[in-house]
């Protein structure tokens, strides 16, 4: 392939989509490529045929399309002939497409290339452009949208980034639109081909039986083509103006209400009222046969507000926070989260105190779903992450069960900044440190109903989080440090859990990103102490771990120390506007 044609401007393709249905394939060689253009061929409808010798070591994808008996294969090396006898009957059995899978030096690519050239034959060798007179695209399919991408021979690498990100930028269920307004077309077109007959046979019956054609008077030419007209330009406006993601969300009630508003002419011949009444053709009728604007649809977005300072927020919790009709928020989520909800959209926050947790999480489900089913946007806010130790899954799971799911989009689920993960790095802890630590575990110290959850065992490598820990500091600590007397009852050989060394490093970080964020510093043997000494200042979470003295290490001789405030999350207005872009 040449790289510039004769103008100067870089060579491009003659891209076509080949309806590739009964045609026969020929795949030479029994590596993965091999396999991937069996797949293609399949996924296109063509029938491939595997050319390899009997010994070779076929790809396991491949062994058990050929097991299926999805792919034919000629257990022999290849041979000129197969180019002319393995295809269809109706095409003097020569084959459709050769595919070549051994690389651009094997001479044998070379000669099929060749070969396939002089006879016309579409041939696609990998990696040799010049060998080829055909390429793949790197395509993204979606029903009958499909899109492909080639960079003519720039790397399919590239492509495939490319393909990928435009892919990601088109509404989803786009392939069921295209499918719906394709039904449309075709039946538009369909019912216009009959009526057409229809009046044809009319006019020549008016003579021989006698009868006039009175039923269809009413029916001109003239009409049907304005009828014809305005249902095409209905679907040609549609298809031009509305949003992508409108289009996306076309429905087979909007197809056939909009298909109705026309029925007299498809069907009797006779048009009804409202074709009649929609048969002037300025734009303002056009728009009256617009389907109605759909209904509103609920949607539940569930959302996590991070850890408490409002920059943690993710700009997409952010939008929705702004877009909402309704916030349910958990008792966590931080006030200053809070105030940037609009002033008009109204703002539940759990009612969870001790022994009321189960009753105000069901009230907050009942409330969403009540607002999700009159068509409101919910946000359903949470502190942290919402899948953290969040009840994030039980309310998916919730929701689902009563219509509302991630698949159809009615459900949204967004991340958030967990404190798990936040509240060490704001105290000055990498739970990973190359040498000091390789793992994080996160772990509850609460486990349910307030029972003793098991303790995880001593990994010298290992970051311990625990959330939800602080109120029973002192127990935890003993848990960790000494077997418990239901392990020390366990006779046998089973291996005992490994103990924390008391002198293990931790930190008790509270209200980190707050304005009031605090951090203890000292040891597992001290912490119950210091905890108890300071006064605790919750949400708060433990991080134990050789990390948390690597960039803090304890003074020697003392036992804690104590970093009371927050600096802040300032970066500067104008890296901040370089993040972000302009402050709106
Ligand atoms: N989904 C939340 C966790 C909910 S469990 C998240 O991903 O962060 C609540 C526990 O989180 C609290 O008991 C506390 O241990 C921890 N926590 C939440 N916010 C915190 C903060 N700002 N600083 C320290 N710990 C916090």
């Amino acid at each position: 392939m040449s790289a510039c044609a004769s103008n100067g401007n870089p060579h491009v393709s003659l891209l076509t989509a080949t309806d590739a249905r009964a045609h026969v394939h020929l795949v030479i060689g029994s590596n993965p490529l091999a396999a991937a253009r069996c797949t293609q061929s399949l996924s296109a409808g063509a029938s491939p045929v595997l050319v390899a010798p009997g010994e070779a070591e076929l790809h396991y994808a491949l062994r058990k399309r050929v097991d299926d008996g999805e792919v034919k294969w000629l257990r022999e090396p290849f041979r000129d002939e197969h180019l002319f006898a393995l295809g269809r009957e109706e095409i003097g059995h020569v084959v459709d497409a050769v595919f070549v899978t051994s690389g651009p030096r094997e001479p044998l690519s070379i000669h099929i290339s060749t070969l396939c050239k002089r006879h016309r034959i579409p041939v696609n060798v990998v990696d040799a452009p010049q060998l080829c007179t055909f390429a793949l695209l790197s395509t993204h399919v979606d029903g009958p949208l499909q899109i492909g991408v080639t960079t003519n021979g720039r790397g399919c690498k590239l492509a495939s980034r490319i393909r990928r990100e435009v892919a990601a930028a088109l509404p989803p269920n786009l392939g069921d639109a295209c499918r719906r307004l394709g039904d449309a077309r075709r039946r538009i077109q369909e019912e216009d081909h009959l009526l057409h007959a229809a009046l044809a046979a009319d006019g020549d019956d008016d003579d021989s039986v006698g009868q006039s054609a009175a039923f269809n008077r009413l029916v001109t030419e003239a009409d049907l083509e304005a009828a014809k007209n305005r249902r095409m330009r209905w679907l040609s406006q549609i298809c031009e103006y509305w949003p992508l993601k409108r289009l996306a969300t076309i429905t087979d009630d909007d197809v056939t209400d909009m298909l109705k508003s026309y029925e007299g002419l498809g069907n009797t011949g006779a048009p009804s009222a409202s074709a009649e009444s929609a048969s002037a053709s300025s734009p303002s009728s056009l728009s009256s046969s617009l389907p109605p604007p759909a209904p509103r649809i609920g949607r539940i977005i569930l959302a996590g507000s991070g850890p408490g300072h409002p920059d943690l927020l993710t700009r997409a919790t952010y939008r929705a926070l702004r877009a909402a009709d309704l916030v349910l928020a958990d008792k966590l989520v931080p006030a200053g989260v809070l105030e940037l909800v609009p002033r008009r959209t109204p703002v539940h926050i759990a009612r969870k105190f001790p022994g009321n947790a189960e009753a105000a999480q069901e009230e907050l489900l009942a409330l969403a779903l009540e607002a999700f089913q009159s068509g409101k946007t919910v946000l359903r806010l949470k502190q942290g992450d919402p899948y953290v130790y969040g009840r994030g899954g039980e309310e998916v799971a919730f929701f689902a069960r009563h219509g509302a799911r991630v698949a159809d989009g009615r459900v949204v689920v967004l991340p958030g900044v967990t404190s798990a993960l936040a509240a060490p790095l704001l105290a000055g802890i990498p739970p990973t440190q190359r040498d000091v630590a390789d793992q994080i575990l996160v772990c509850t110290g609460t486990g349910k109903k307030g029972r003793a959850p098991d303790p995880p065992e001593f990994v010298p490598g290992r970051t311990a989080v625990f959330l939800m820990a602080l109120h029973r500091v002192g127990d935890l600590v003993r848990e960790l440090t000494a077997h418990t007397e239901a392990e020390a009852g366990v006779a046998g050989d089973k291996p005992a859990r490994a103990l924390w060394p008391r002198d293990t490093s931790c930190a008790v970080v509270e209200r980190a990103s707050c304005p009031d964020q605090r951090v203890i510093r000292t040891t597992l043997d001290r912490v119950a102490e210091a905890v108890e000494q300071e006064g605790s200042r919750p949400p708060g979470l433990l991080v134990v771990g050789r990390a948390c003295a690597f960039l803090h290490p304890l003074e020697k001789g003392r036992a804690w120390t104590v970093e009371d405030g927050f600096r802040g999350l300032d970066v500067g207005d104008e890296l901040a506007d370089g993040l972000w872009g302009p402050a709106a």
